[in-house]
């Protein structure tokens, strides 16, 4: 680590213990230390209205999390009014909007303005601190807007990914107890229009908390407007540019948000003002290296924690420019990331390995048509990155030359927790590994009896011993579900879900989320380690694994396979191989017992595979599939479920 004193992270040491949990001996002092880095951080990063005067005050066992006590701060301050003070005309967003070549710029100022109209609006209609507003929009300036509004005076924001349906949609506002709700006439994506406002109508409906809906233009066409819905823009624009910020304690709620559902009912995980912030910002600009001046491309939605610290948060705070992405990946063709890349001049691009996956069964043209010498670093997030997938993410459209960052986390730890950055530019990045925690955070691994693995080369548990700033506080409405979830598992520790591997030298690797692990024969498998041998041949395109109970293994392996475009192999042969591959690169007993050919996986809205629903179907426990709210699309498990019989 090699940072200068002057900004902080100087007063970080890299510590030895790095693999161990706290020890009686070295505890005090490596907390005294973990406090006075992250205090340092919050002043110098930072605006302060007043100063706190506890940096943390946290209890892992019992789920009390407390970061810069005493502080005040608002947090729209901290992304808009100091850098409109010193760069106004600065392009803060630019709005990439489904027609390729329409980008919309909005500067530093013109985001003040906006917010300030708007926050002046939901203040004048009645939206007090503490409120919570559900926000439905497709990523657009308004959407920011309106989340910058909502920190502006104090209330928080509750956005839902403006592709859930009405009644996902109205379980998250009653969850979230939100009279306001934010959205727009209609969405654009991939060349379809979505018509965003009738399934708010819908999903309000049955909504009785609801008093207002508030609805921006984003297509010329009119809607029908109701009694409670408010013609948002016209209002702003009876508005005062300038609105009082409110004054927020660090602790006090900056939004809501759910996960993605992948292993069971989405959890409502609340965030708070300055840690968040803070760890947002700090991830920013390490992990990606992001120096001023640098356009951010994060494709990710608003919707998800990704679009909130890293198209969002994390930027603005940073004084950056950063991309707001309303397309597809393959729309109007496969090479719409790279001419997006070419056009806006993008610096860092951080995208997901489900699209990633989906781009390289295209081929290499699409990304060699377009200029990407601006290139910097690449990043990956939402699900472990398959070996195949990082080589051609790294040679095809870095060039060989961008380090390529897989960045692990949650919705719950508000920012990347493991990944290569930041370190010595030239420090080694192994393909398909997450490497390295970032400044403060404490990963440790362990084993089935709860006890921590000190040793190196071994897979467990993945925990993190020590509380950090940008840690969600709590689930909305349910401590308790919070305590048994993350805290109870392994007192002392925060539980993630997930497992990893801990290389011979120390590197952080993820094997996939720990309900997913298959023990065969007393062997426990990490799904994404058959998944990247499989994903390793040529014909594959994607794949998913699965447990299903075994009499005499307990568990037997069960693939999914989804093949690349215009591949013509006889299923049997390629069954063969895969299984050889297996063997080869695993063990005998990795071999899947069974494999299914299928056309798609069922995934998240957010681009997950998800498991739990293929171990049911598997199981032909089909009334057991649980909460589908999140499943992107119903027919491809539909689709499996009827050809089921075909397997191998
Ligand atoms: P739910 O908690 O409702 O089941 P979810 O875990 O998918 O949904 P998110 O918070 O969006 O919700 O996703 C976080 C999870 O995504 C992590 O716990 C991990 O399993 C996976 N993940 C994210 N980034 C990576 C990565 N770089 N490598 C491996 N897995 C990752
Ligand atoms: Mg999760």
């Amino acid at each position: 680590l090699t940072r200068k004193a002057s900004t902080g992270e100087g007063l970080y040491r890299p510590l030895t213990h790095h693999s161990s949990g706290p020890s009686s001996l070295e505890f005090p002092a490596f907390l005294r230390h973990l406090s006075s880095f992250w205090a340092a951080a919050a002043r110098h990063r930072l605006s302060w209205i007043s100063p706190f005067h506890t940096a943390q005050d946290c209890d892992l066992s019992r789920g009390r999390i407390k970061w810069f006590e005493g502080g005040k701060l608002n947090v729209s301050v901290n992304c808009l009014d100091r850098h409109v003070h010193t760069c106004p005309e600065k392009v803060a967003l630019i709005w990439e909007r489904d027609e390729p070549g329409s980008e919309v710029e909005v500067t530093y100022r013109q985001l003040l303005e906006m917010t300030c109209r708007l926050g002046n609006l939901l203040r004048r209609r009645g939206v007090k601190k503490g409120d919570c507003v559900t926000i439905y929009m497709p990523p657009c300036p308004l959407a920011v807007a309106s989340m910058l509004a909502c920190a502006r005076i104090g209330a928080a924001h509750n956005v839902v990914f403006a592709g859930f349906s009405a009644e996902a949609l109205a379980e998250r506002i009653r969850d979230a107890h939100s009279s306001t709700v934010i959205t727009v006439n209609q969405g654009v994506r991939g060349g379809k229009v979505i018509e965003l406002k009738k399934t708010v109508d819908t999903a309000v409906d049955s909504c009785p908390m609801v008093q207002q809906v508030l609805v921006a233009m984003r297509t010329e066409n009119p809607v029908a407007m109701t009694a409670r819905d408010v013609d948002m823009e016209e209002e702003m624009l009876k508005e005062d540019v300038v609105c009082e910020p409110a004054v927020m304690d660090s602790e006090d709620v900056l939004f809501l948000l759910y996960t993605s559902g992948s292993t069971g009912k989405p959890k409502g995980l609340v965030h708070t003002q300055a840690g968040y912030l803070l760890y947002a910002a700090l991830t920013h600009r390490y992990v990606f290296s992001y120096h001023d001046g640098d356009v951010f491309g994060c494709v990710a939605d608003i919707g998800w924690i990704t679009g909130h610290s890293y198209s969002v948060y994390g930027p603005l705070a940073n004084g950056g420019t950063t991309v707001l992405f309303e397309s597809t990946p393959i729309y109007p063709d496969p090479g719409r990331y790279w001419e997006m890349v070419q056009r806006l001049k993008i610096n860092q691009f951080y995208g997901a390995p489900t699209a990633i996956r989906l781009l390289l069964k295209y081929g290499d043209q699409w990304v060699h048509k377009y200029d990407r010498s601006t290139l910097k670093t690449l990043g990956s997030v939402g699900e472990p990155i398959n070996t195949e997938a990082w080589e051609w993410y790294h040679r095809v459209v870095g060039d060989g030359r961008c380090p390529v960052v897989d960045t692990w986390w949650q919705t719950e730890t508000g920012g990347i927790c493991i990944s290569p950055r930041p370190s010595d530019p030239d420090a080694e990045i192994v393909p398909g590994m997450a490497m390295r925690p970032f400044f403060g955070i404490k990963p440790v691994l362990m084993d089935t009896e709860g006890k921590v693995l000190t040793s190196n080369n071994t897979s467990g548990a993945l925990c993190i011993s020590q509380p950090w700033p940008g840690m969600a506080r709590t689930i909305h409405n349910n401590h308790q579900r919070y305590i048994e979830t993350y805290c109870q598992p392994y007192p002392g520790y925060f539980f993630t879900g997930d497992g990893a591997y801990r290389s011979k030298e120390g590197y952080y690797q993820i094997t996939g989320r720990l309900d997913d692990v298959i023990n065969v024969s007393g062997h426990r498998i990490g799904t994404a380690e058959i998944e990247d041998v499989v994903n390793q041949c040529s014909a594959v395109a994607e794949s998913a694994c699965i447990g299903y109970s075994h009499d005499i293994k307990g568990q037997g392996v069960y693939t999914f396979v989804v093949l690349k475009k215009d591949v013509d192999v006889q299923e049997t042969d390629l069954s063969r191989l895969l299984n050889d591959m297996v063997s080869k690169k695993i063990a005998k007993y990795a071999c899947p017992d069974f494999i299914q050919f299928v056309h798609r996986l069922p995934k998240t809205r957010s681009g997950k595979i998800m498991r739990r629903v293929l171990r049911k179907v598997v199981e032909r426990d089909l009334n057991g599939l649980g909460d589908l709210s999140t499943l992107d699309d119903p027919a491809a498990v539909q689709e499996i479920i009827q050809a089921s019989d075909k397997c191998y």
